[in-house]
């Protein structure tokens, strides 16, 4: 098949353009290389499978051509990381309420099936366990500007839902959890995974926010890469909704101490209040953990890698970096 990926340099969206090239695809990566990097797929611009295009999804013009080209569309682009978000609001919505809107509006002309990425953040500030597909969101008010990417993709989920049920758009719709791995950013503007690892390996001071009783479900990369494949793959998936997650909850706090561990570090964990990082008027998610039982139902998705393992082979390659 012809994939386009937008996102394509970004660090999901290299992984995936990795697996869809091993299994023969032609992969047309797209990016605008705000955050994502030549670095990120630089071993595959010599392949014969794979192109890179760099271009904005904002740009119409350049998304009906590639869009027109391709069979499936993994719509990967977008403002992500809570630090990007609420130092650029502005930029955060107009790329994921916009960009999302030109990449559905030519996916739907051209009728050629979208992957679209959304994020756990869609559920909000909601304290339950196991949280399904679902479930109620639960947002902070506008004036908090961390919930507009909350509130972004959940519109942009509302929008493919639309295209779905009324112009017969194929769209899979899948919300990732902490996706952490190789190629993460190491300032960790991304994930708290780069950025502790990092602060371990230069034995600097590792700095949990708050009193770090704030979990979260860190699912690593090749999971997150095999639940969006199957999302493109599997027929019934058509029309849903689904979180590509592992369902193992850990503390902030926690994470800082396996960290410290595994890289034999001699920083000291540190806890900072959330308004050094984030500024004023900031508020954090409390709780996520996903059910994973729809995908596991609907797309024979588990995902396999525990956290000490993933750990491991993310440490191991931000070690290879220096
Ligand atoms: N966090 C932290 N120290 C850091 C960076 C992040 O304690 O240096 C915390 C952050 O406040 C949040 C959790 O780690 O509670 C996950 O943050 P991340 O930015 O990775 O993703 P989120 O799930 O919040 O989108």
């Amino acid at each position: 098949m012809r994939v386009l990926i937008t996102g394509g340099a970004g660090y999901i969206g290299s992984h995936l353009a990795d697996r869809l090239l091993a299994e023969g695809h032609h992969v047309v990566a797209l990016d605008n290389l705000s955050l994502g990097k030549i670095a990120n797929i630089q071993h595959n611009l010599e392949h014969p499978g794979f192109r890179f295009v760099e271009g904005d999804i904002l740009d119409k013009r350049l998304m009906e051509q590639l869009i027109e080209e391709c069979e499936i569309i993994y719509h990967l682009a977008a403002v992500v990381g809570v630090k990007h978000v609420v130092s650029d609001p502005l930029q955060a919505m107009m790329t994921n309420v916009w960009g999302t809107g030109v990449v559905l509006q030519s996916a739907c002309d051209h009728q050629r099936k979208v992957v679209l990425a959304s994020s756990s953040e869609v559920y909000g500030k909601t304290m339950k366990s196991a949280l399904a597909e679902d479930d109620d969101r639960v947002q902070g008010s506008t004036q908090v500007s961390r919930w507009c990417y909350s509130t972004a993709k959940a519109l942009d989920e509302h929008l493919a839902l639309a295209y779905h049920r009324q112009r017969q758009l194929p769209v899979v719709i899948i919300r990732y959890f902490n996706s952490y791995g190789p190629r993460l950013d190491p300032q960790g503007y991304g994930s708290v995974v780069a950025k502790f690892a990092n602060q371990a390996l230069d034995d600097q001071s590792i700095t949990v926010h708050g009193d770090g009783q704030q979990t979260r479900s860190f699912t690593y990369v090749d999971d997150t890469v095999q639940g969006s494949v199957l999302a493109g793959t599997v027929e019934a998936a058509n029309g849903e909704v689904l979180n590509i997650a592992r369902a193992e909850e850990t503390s902030i706090l926690r994470l800082a101490e396996m960290i410290k561990d595994m890289t034999g570090s001699s920083s000291d964990i540190v806890h900072l209040p959330h308004e050094r990082e984030y500024g004023e008027n900031f508020e954090d998610t409390s709780r996520r953990v996903p059910s994973v039982e729809k995908a596991e139902r609907i797309l024979g998705f588990k995902a396999e890698v525990p956290l000490a393992k993933g750990l491991e082979q993310t440490i191991g390659w931000f070690r290879n970096q220096r």
